[in-house]
């Protein structure tokens, strides 16, 4: 069954939080690469990156933290050590809450990892 998510507001940014540290962190990887192989001076922009990329993290860790699924009441970008729910494990390439992550970025609706409920985010801020 699908349903609406009523906090869609904060699974957006919680998603776009996400996005936006794992471009960092791609880009603190290649910074390395050309400040420590080629020794090009961008160890200040490697320093920002890299604090940029924790600011987004710690964005992510808070906004996971202020929505709950409304059926199971658990927290769908917070996986724990439990295997993920089997009817989420389509909803993406990736699993977990990185799938909720990706599908909410990519198509407005994502599956609970804890209960696999289908749920569907409203345009607007809720
Ligand atoms: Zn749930």
């Amino acid at each position: 069954m699908r349903q609406i998510y009523p906090s869609t507001f904060a699974v957006r940014m919680d998603a776009y939080s996400v996005f936006v540290a794992w471009a960092l962190a791609v880009a603190c990887v290649i910074l390395w690469a050309l400040v420590v192989f080629l020794k090009l001076p961008f160890g200040c922009l490697l320093g920002f990156a890299g604090k940029a990329f924790l600011g987004a993290a710690a964005v992510h860790v808070a906004l996971a933290f202020t929505h709950k699924c409304p059926v199971c009441g658990k927290r769908p970008t917070v996986q724990g050590f439990k295997p993920p729910h089997p009817d989420s494990q389509t909803q993406s390439k990736f699993t977990g809450w990185a799938g909720v992550v990706v599908s909410v970025v990519r198509r407005s609706e994502f599956t609970c990892i804890h209960c696999g409920t289908n749920f569907f985010l409203k345009n607007g801020r809720t």
